[in-house]
């Protein structure tokens, strides 16, 4: 039963589109249109209400009891809409809600005789049903499981009551009634769904164009274009607790003679490596591109300067992991990069361009003081070097 209600409803899209899609239907999209739609199925609930008391001709506690229960699901659906002014509504909220009114309009036909006398509602029956259904187009099996329930008490109640001519008439006319709203529904979870699958894939396509606009093929890491971006809001957007901002410029050590020795393709995989392992910093709150051919560019707040030096080490502790063997280097049998800090006090400053020219100060620096070596300045640090240890 439950597969044929699937295919039913999924078989212009996929069985795998639409049941993602349904998972990923929030009610907060649709939130305005189910609350107006709310309050107009409430008042029509409240004023079928209203008519026991009209009929009941002096029996004021019966009248009082419908009267009661009318206020009552008029309260729950103001109740509702409120609940529904909070951006994050618990779709339970609106299944329970649904029930609610079914329970009201059983309750209130009930009283008008509708199940002994279907021919009189069964206009208005279907168009509550309607209503209900097309507010909750989304929960397909309790919409389907609703419309066949009502069918079902409509079909026994006048199998039971009328008589045998009236009988195929009404049965007849609850059938149509149940396919009409089924269809509408149908049609309108099409027509939701459509809207949602297109709006999935625009928004699936525009990130993964965005995702390639910022990203480095090769290393996979940020490119300059993103670094660019992250400079400008690192410099102007910070946490209170962030009291230094670290620009660190790398450049890979005669990475020239590397490729020479092992040819380009080589020196890819050796990017890629050294990719990898300025992304891993990332677990100490480092930022990482790749600026240029073999450059790096690295930002990082810090509370503390003298934790830089523990970056550092990190870093350079995790390149020389990699032992990527280099032996036309002059400095180490492995690949090594040098570095260049410029740390500021944030907020100090905002051009972008000024603070790389002096992180690229420091790292001319370093690479003219033997390489393999970061070298940390900052407008109230003093210059010094670090070298690696080991080796
Ligand atoms: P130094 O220690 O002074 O930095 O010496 P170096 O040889 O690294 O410096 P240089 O800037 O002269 O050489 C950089 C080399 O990087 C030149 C170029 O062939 C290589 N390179 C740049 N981009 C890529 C790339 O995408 N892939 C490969 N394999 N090599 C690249
Ligand atoms: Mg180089
Ligand atoms: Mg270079």
């Amino acid at each position: 039963m439950l597969k044929f209600i699937y295919n039913w409803r999924f078989y212009s899209f996929g069985r795998e589109q639409y049941q993602e899609c349904m998972s990923n239907i929030v009610f907060n999209n649709n939130l305005l249109g189910l609350r107006q739609l709310n309050i107009f199925v409430a008042v029509i609930a409240g004023c079928l209400s209203l008519i026991p008391i009209l009929a009941e001709n002096g029996n004021f506690l019966k009248a009082g009891i419908y009267l009661a229960v009318g206020l009552i699901a008029l309260l729950i659906s103001f109740y509702a809409n409120f609940i529904m002014q909070q951006i994050n509504v618990n779709n339970r909220i609106i299944y329970f809600l649904t029930v609610l009114y079914y329970a009201n309009i059983i309750i209130f036909s009930t009283y008008l005789d509708i199940w002994s006398n279907p021919g009189t509602f069964a206009v208005l029956f279907p168009c509550f049903l309607i209503c209900a259904l097309i507010m909750f187009v989304n929960p397909p099996q309790l919409n389907f499981f609703l419309t066949f329930g009502a069918v079902l008490i409509f079909t026994v109640s006048a199998l039971i009551f009328e008589t045998p001519m009236n009988k195929i008439f009404l049965i007849a006319n609850t059938f149509v009634a149940a396919f009409l709203s089924l269809l509408i529904t149908w049609q309108i979870t099409k027509l939701r769904l459509g809207l949602e699958i297109s709006a999935n894939r625009l928004e699936e396509e525009r990130n993964k164009y965005v995702d390639q606009s910022i990203t480095d093929e090769l290393t996979q890491l940020k490119n300059r274009r993103d670094f660019n971006q992250t400079f400008q809001r690192f410099l102007s957007n910070y946490r209170a607790s962030d009291d230094w901002l670290c620009i660190a410029l790398a450049d890979i050590d005669f990475f020239k003679l590397y490729n020479d020795h092992y040819g380009h393709p080589q020196g890819d995989e050796c990017l890629r490596g050294i990719g990898g392992a300025l992304n891993s910093l990332n677990t100490l709150g480092v930022y990482a591109a790749r600026v240029g051919g073999e450059e790096f560019a690295l930002l990082w707040f810090e509370k503390d300067p003298a934790n830089v030096d523990k970056v550092i080490n990190h870093w350079t502790e995790t390149i020389r992991n990699l032992k990527l063997l280099h032996e036309k280097s002059k400095v180490s049998k492995y690949v090594t990069m040098s570095i260049g800090v410029y740390i500021i006090r944030c907020g100090s400053r905002q051009d972008t361009e000024g603070l790389y020219d002096l992180a690229d100060k420091a790292l001319y620096t370093a690479k003219s003081s033997g390489r393999n070596c970061a070298v940390i300045l900052g407008d109230e640090i003093k210059q010094y070097k670090i070298m690696p240890k080991g080796d």
